[in-house]
């Protein structure tokens, strides 16, 4: 045999053994072979298909050779972090460093640019983002509420799979006396600084799937990072207004935000502080899930239950009003073997979203009813946003809002103090692309899309009848609890405010009296 004929016939051997996909060859040239050593190749006809791929969930080929073609048997771990607006964190843009933890999360996963929440305090919104249903649906509006125990919520429908569940709320546990304990075995109040014993519960479930949701409340009022993130974004030389700005009730911070620019810049510094210090707390998280060897199969969703006014409309804190600032929510989504890496998601989209995708990430049936859609189609290049319905801020004061092709409506019948005070439209009608900070409110000037939207949130509201809300009755330290978080009106007696009302500044203070009192309960329905 001459040598070309025996190249030949080595070729043709080649030839044969990559058609019928034998070994040892890496035929289809993806760089995996299908014998040796490291990673194999499952299959070694099609390039697209190796261990280094990414899986596409639910379209019935294992793209990444791990024997699924989904997330199933993988563990949740769902983070929010309280009052948390999108546009202080680098991922969404912003110039000091407050989040390199949750950075790093959305460039090893998908960061959803425009992502809302239907309305601007907690209850509801955490209501809304674990059962995929509008308030105007759970119902879970005021703080005695409690979630329908016949709707379906995700922790319980994770339980009912064999899923470990817990659960560790800060400063808002209160909570779970309202229906949201349903479905977790364990559920803690989480102290401050106490993220290691989640770091333990983890742990303890080796060989198990597991569903986690911690609420941290780091960058809520009263802004009291601890040190040493207490002077990272505020300058020393301001240490004489430190504890000022940070302390001001809602009223205090409007009537003062304009008129003393530094101590508006201070309370701001101190958010980003509380920012970075849940950051930190994030990175724990992530650490120990990497410690365990996890990280690859489990999904870890980051997101917010509202975000918070810096006196963008002449208001602070949040539960008032339906501006970007309060309902624009950082979202992220991890998980490498459903979600390709830096996804940059640009379609708008909704807290009720994330229950559905949960559910068909692990291949689980999704409840009738709600009002999510999955987010895995647009992290698989589907780029189509979802119209944002909310906006009920609590029984008495009912209003609406819709977000939808670059148009924000807002109508808000029972007035909010704040929209009082300031004599605000109880109508508002904002072009988002020409105006994104929603100064010019077209319904002034007769917009011609203001009938539209005026029928959609008329239909809306009178939409099928909700159940009931149901009330809860808390004993005399969960009242006080409440009270002290603006959960509940204060005591009509007067009584004073709980032990577990925030300090007073221990440093001695320059500003008026007045400035320098801590933020307590303000009324009625804060978070
Ligand atoms: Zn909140």
């Amino acid at each position: 045999m001459t040598a070309s004929r025996a190249l030949r016939a080595l070729a043709l051997l080649v030839v044969a053994l990559a058609l019928v996909g034998g070994p040892p060859w890496d035929a289809d040239l993806d760089g995996y072979w299908t014998v040796g050593a490291g990673p194999l190749d499952c299959n070694d006809r099609w390039a697209a298909v190796h261990p280094g791929a990414v899986d596409v969930p639910l379209d019935g080929i294992d793209q990444d050779c791990d024997g699924t073609d989904r997330a199933e048997g993988s563990n949740i771990v769902l983070i929010t972090i309280d009052t948390l607006r999108a546009r202080n964190l680098g991922i969404y843009g912003y110039p000091r460093n407050t989040s390199p933890n949750i950075d790093a999360l959305g460039r090893e996963g998908a960061v959803f640019l425009h992502a809302y929440a239907s309305t601007s305090w907690t209850i509801p919104s955490l209501a809304s983002l674990l059962t995929s249903r509008h308030a105007t649906r759970h119902r879970t509006v005021q703080p005695r509420s409690i979630l329908p125990a016949e709707m379906p919520y995700l922790p319980e429908l994770l339980q009912r799979q064999g899923y470990e569940t817990a659960t560790y709320i800060q400063a808002a546990y209160p909570m779970l006396t309202m229906g949201f304990a349903r479905g977790f075995e364990v559920m803690e109040k989480l102290a401050n600084y106490k993220t290691p014993q989640i770091l333990t519960w983890m742990r303890q479930q080796a060989g198990h799937r597991f569903f986690l949701w911690v609420h941290y409340s780091e960058p809520h009022t009263p802004y009291t990072p601890s040190p040493p993130f207490d002077k990272l974004f505020v300058p020393e030389s301001w240490k004489d207004k430190r504890e000022v700005a940070r302390f001001w009730t809602r009223k205090e911070c409007e009537e003062s935000y304009d008129k003393d620019k530094d101590a508006a810049r201070l309370r701001m510094g101190f958010y980003d502080a509380r920012i970075r210090e849940a950051d930190e707390h994030v990175g724990q998280i992530m650490g120990e899930l990497r410690k365990l060897g996890l990280a690859d199969r489990t999904l870890v969703i980051l997101t917010a239950d509202h975000g918070e006014e810096f006196f963008e409309h002449r208001g602070c804190d949040h539960g008032q009003t339906l501006y970007d600032e309060v309902l624009h929510i950082p979202l992220v989504l991890r998980h490498p073997s459903v979600i390709p890496p830096e996804q940059r998601v640009e379609a708008q989209v909704r807290e009720v979203d994330v229950m559905p995708t949960v559910l068909e990430a692990l291949e689980m049936p999704i409840p009738p009813g709600i009002a999510g859609r999955s987010l895995l189609p647009l992290v698989r290049g589907d780029g189509r946003g979802r119209p944002l319905m909310g906006g009920f801020l609590s029984n008495t004061e009912q209003a609406v809002v819709i977000r939808h092709h670059g148009m924000k409506y807002v109508y808000s019948p029972n007035r909010t103090a704040l929209r009082q005070r300031l004599k605000q439209e109880n109508e508002e009608l904002y072009d988002l692309v020409a105006d994104p900070g929603e100064r010019q409110n077209l319904v002034l000037s007769g917009h011609p899309r203001l009938e539209e939207f005026r029928r959609k949130a008329k239909r809306w509201t009178g939409g099928p009848k909700p159940p009931a809300t149901i009330e809860a009755h808390f004993d005399e330290r969960t009242t006080a609890r409440l009270r002290a978080l603006g959960y509940l009106a204060p005591a009509p007696d007067g009584a004073t405010p709980s032990a577990t009302t925030p300090p007073k500044p221990a440093t001695p203070v320059t500003a008026p009296a007045s400035a320098a009192r801590p933020a307590v309960a303000p009324p009625a329905r804060a978070q």
